[in-house]
């Protein structure tokens, strides 16, 4: 028997929540204790196990004693006469009353929670030598201190692993990306990266295996077959991707994401991610970024060596783009169960994008257990329906990096910025892709990296704003 057998932190005094949870199923309707111990089993708060019946049988004797609970007994036709339970006034008013001090323990356990695991990030971002301040704000005065204190609060839930709240998501949006406010939002989700990082960088390398004209027509989309802007298809050759892969593992590269059409299919697909699993050191990820897959497909591809998939709901989706969300959620869900690393930046942003949009779209990532997560902004290709389309200011896309960095906490060690804006960088993003091959975001397909936007640029990038760039992400 363990010392710690009768601790407090087996958690043993949880039974205690016992109570609130007899109270509101009895509220709902009477009921006897058979049917009321079958419907507890099947509540998700008991984690699939059953409950313990002697002890609710107990519980249930205890709060008829207190007055909380009142029982009749009623005739059965197969068995002896049966007890029916139902909620007193008394016990309507201890229902409340629990409501009222649950919400109010939220906070603080949230607050114990962030502190535990808090302390262990703090050393990984001093041992970096970031000097970052613990869980304090180093731009008072000159920064709202109501803002200042959201940020402090997302940034201990971030850290606790708990998801962020939408209306805090909508708040750190909301400040203008000029202000003092948005600065220290920048810093604290820098401090939050060197913490759940280990102030670790990783360079992602990205190439475009094929293109075709898209009867999609997504309006943000060179591929969309209506705007004529890739009027023939393409793909890459086995072995010139292979050669380009080899290149970028040599370059350094920590993930390599093959973008396919839909038009390439699945069974090659899984064929080329085979091949180019081999080539791959370990601790390289392999990522696969294509159409919408079922189970089965994607337990596929991570039975070829994919261990990722990038997919996402995008902004404006139904509206720029004829898919739909609530199919474009279930199939994001699905990834996470397969086994699979989900990426999904939000994206792709621009202008006209409201905060609601945005925190929507990062909000699907976090429900859907995202490990990655980051911004991406859209490039306006000409021929588009957004050719004149104001490009988006580079401020705003760091708050939106800080802001999905912040709140993405532990559960999203990788953010990721594209274009790779030094000033995102600063503000917490720390992956920066390089890519290759059809580019969704351009009028010609890219022959070397794109823009000449090299590896050892994306390396140098990310030394600047004082992370340690990894070729692995182990
Ligand atoms: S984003 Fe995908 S589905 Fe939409 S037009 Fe482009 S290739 Fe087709």
């Amino acid at each position: 028997m363990s010392k710690l057998d009768s601790c407090p932190c087996t958690g043993m005094n949880l039974p205690r929540y016992v109570q609130p949870v007899l109270l509101a199923l009895l509220a709902r309707e009477p009921m006897y204790g058979y049917s009321l111990i079958q419907t507890m089993s099947d509540l998700s708060l008991f984690s699939g196990g059953t409950p313990d019946v002697t002890g609710i049988y107990r519980k249930l004797r205890e709060m008829e004693r207190s007055g909380v609970l009142s029982t009749q007994t009623e005739d059965s036709d197969i068995g002896p006469s049966r007890k029916i339970y139902s909620v007193t006034e008394l016990g309507m008013q201890c229902l409340e009353r629990w409501k009222k001090s649950l919400a109010s323990s939220v906070d603080h356990l949230e607050n114990v929670i962030a502190f535990i695991q808090g302390e262990a990030g703090a050393r990984k971002g001093e041992q970096a030598g970031l000097g970052m301040a613990k869980g304090t704000c180093c731009c008072q005065p000159s920064c709202d201190p109501d803002f200042a204190a959201l940020v402090q609060k997302v940034k201990r839930r971030g850290l606790a692993g708990l998801p962020a709240r939408r209306e805090d998501v909508l708040r750190l949006l909301a400040v203008d990306p000029d202000s003092a406010e948005a600065a220290c939002l920048g810093r604290e989700a820098r401090d939050v990266a060197a913490r759940v990082s280990g102030n670790v960088a990783t360079v992602w390398a990205a190439l475009g295996v094929d293109c075709v004209p898209c009867t999609m027509n997504c309006s943000f989309c060179a591929f969309g077959d209506k705007w004529g802007v890739i009027t023939q298809p393409h793909e890459w050759s086995k072995e010139d991707i292979l050669k380009e892969v080899k290149h970028f593992v040599d370059e350094g590269a920590a993930w390599l994401i093959l973008r396919t059409t839909e038009h390439y299919g699945e069974e090659r697909l899984r064929v080329l991610m085979r091949q180019v699993s081999t080539l791959l050191p370990e601790g390289c990820v392999l990522v696969a970024n294509t159409s919408q897959l079922s189970l089965s497909a994607l337990i596929s591809l991570k039975e070829s060596g994919v261990q990722g998939i990038y997919h996402a709901l995008r902004l404006g989706e139904s509206r720029d783009t004829p898919f739909d969300p609530e199919k474009r959620r279930k199939a994001l869900a699905r990834i996470p169960r397969a086994g699979l690393v989900l990426a999904h930046l939000v994206e792709p942003l621009g202008v006209e994008h409201s905060n609601e949009e945005i925190a929507d779209c990062f909000l699907a990532a976090q429900a859907a257990g995202a490990g990655v997560c980051g911004v991406m902004a859209r490039n306006n290709v000409p021929g588009t329906p957004f050719a004149d389309s104001p490009a988006l200011p580079d401020k705003r896309l760091a708050q939106v990096a800080a802001v999905t960095r912040l709140c993405g906490g532990l559960k999203m060690p990788w953010i990721c910025v594209h274009p790779p804006v030094p000033q995102a960088l600063a503000w917490g993003a720390n992956v920066v892709v390089v890519e290759t091959g059809a580019v969704p975001r351009d009028k010609e397909e890219a022959h070397t990296e794109w823009k000449s936007f090299t590896i050892a640029d994306a390396r140098k990038l990310l030394a600047e704003q004082g992370y340690e760039v990894h070729r692995t992400v182990y």
